[in-house]
């Protein structure tokens, strides 16, 4: 089967957002055996909508619609899509019961204003949406298929993922389905993780195994095509066992979360709490600890110390290590230590993590670009430090700085730091 995305939103002609749901139908599409032989890209136009239709209907068996569910006047897919195949637009009822539940007691005028979004083309089969209003569009008409899913990520996801796919596989013929587990590593590159599973990489169809990397993160899927979850499992079940055992200080979850997730999880279980001294990451390790809900248990609070007076007047880091010729330095295996000390002191945490370095784009006090010291500090404990050169731009510097110090948090938290 050929399969055509079109992406719908003046926002993505614009350069306003990216258009981060083809990359993924791509690949869901792709899982199932759907050959993607285009990706097209419309504004919210409904006679230029209209136009993308015919032109894919042309060269595609199945066209997968993201976009223009909403219930705005230029939400206009479904609408597009009724007129050019000459049908008419039904209620949902469920959904509008969805709606009205949501909206009732407030306003009359909102519930109609949404109800736009209870709609489906004429003899579409409705794609549930768990994490929005919208209903999703299935639908076959002369031999062509139709997908209409919801624009924002958070809803489109979940819907092809479920009832999207659901429905594909149903058009296919397919009975087993791909199940998945996503593997989660920390202080692990790429390319040394795919050494690391080098011969189960190389040796092996069923489960498969494919690394996605992020700044700091590496993901590490594994697949399987099976009748149903518990027949995957237990086909998985070997080569899981084999991963753990050679990842073990690398691998912090079984499932798509990052390592602060399991930074907030540790800490909460043991009791403990934790308090931060940022310099070049600027606050993103508490921005990340914060994003994880019931992080408040166990994060007390940090201290942003981009300048020298700041880690001094704040953290209590000695004049004698920041200034003068033959002083280490703010960016220096000494500065890390006292910036996590005075943070552990000035927070009464447990434990405190500092990072300083040099994020770029230029050289700062004589050191290069990448070099970046992360503290940890422990009550009770004699404090550590890490130095490390880490590549690319400011951004990737900084991020990958973060998700270290997370990483040494996690490897202290769960005891895998004591070899
Ligand atoms: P809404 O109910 O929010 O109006 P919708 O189905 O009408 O949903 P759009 O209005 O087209 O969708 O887009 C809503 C938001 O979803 C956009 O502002 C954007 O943040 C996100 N979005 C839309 N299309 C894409 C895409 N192709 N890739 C990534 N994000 C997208």
């Amino acid at each position: 089967m050929r399969a055509e995305i079109v992406a719908v939103g003046t926002e993505l002609l614009l350069g306003q957002i990216v258009n981060t749901n083809a990359q993924y139908l791509s690949r869901g599409l792709a899982e199932l055996g759907i050959d993607v032989y285009y990706q097209t890209v419309v504004g919210d136009n409904e006679e230029r909508l209209q136009s993308a239709i015919a032109i894919a209907r042309g060269r595609a068996d199945l066209i997968v619609f993201t976009g223009g569910l909403g219930p705005t006047m230029d939400d206009v897919t479904r609408d597009a899509l009724a007129a050019y195949l000459g049908r008419g637009i039904e209620l949902h009822e469920p959904t509008l019961a969805k709606i009205e539940a949501m909206f009732g007691g407030r306003s009359a005028e909102l519930i109609e204003r949404n109800r736009r979004q209870a709609m489906l083309v004429e003899g579409a089969t409705p794609l549930r949406n768990d994490t929005g209003l919208a209903v999703g569009n299935a639908l076959s008409a002369d031999g062509t298929h139709y997908l209409l899913l919801p624009g924002p990520p958070r809803e489109m996801k979940p819907m092809f993922d479920n009832d999207g796919s659901a429905w594909l596989r149903g058009i296919l013929g397919i009975a087993d389905t791909l199940h998945s587990v996503m593997l989660k590593f920390a202080g692990i590159g790429e390319s040394a993780l795919e050494e690391l599973y080098m011969d189960l990489v190389r040796g092996q169809t069923d489960p498969t195994l494919a690394t996605y990397a992020k700044e700091g993160e590496v993901t590490l899927r594994v697949s399987t095509k099976a009748p149903d979850a518990r027949t995957a499992a237990r086909r998985m079940e070997p080569t899981l066992q084999e991963i753990r055992r050679r990842g073990e200080r690398y691998l912090y979850a079984e499932q798509d979360v990052g390592i602060e997730s399991e930074v907030v999880r540790l800490l909460t279980e043991q009791r403990r709490t934790v308090a931060l001294a940022e310099s070049c990451t600027g606050g993103m390790v508490a921005a990340l600890l914060t994003t994880v809900p019931g992080s408040a248990d166990a994060f007390l609070g940090g201290v942003v110390s981009y300048s020298n007076g700041v880690k001094h007047d704040l953290l209590g880091v000695p004049e004698t290590l920041l200034e003068g010729e033959d002083a280490p330095g703010a960016v220096s295996e000494e500065t890390a230590r006292a910036m996590a000390e005075g943070a552990l002191r000035a927070a009464g945490a447990d434990l405190a993590v500092s990072i300083t370095g040099v994020a770029g784009p230029a050289a700062s006090e004589g050191k290069p670009v990448g070099l970046v010291f992360i503290g940890l500090a422990e009550r009770g404990r004699e404090t550590r430090a890490e130095k490390l050169q880490l590549s690319g731009d400011r951004e990737g510097i900084r991020i990958r700085a973060s998700k270290r110090g997370l990483y040494l948090l996690w490897l202290t938290l769960t005891g895998k730091g004591e070899a």
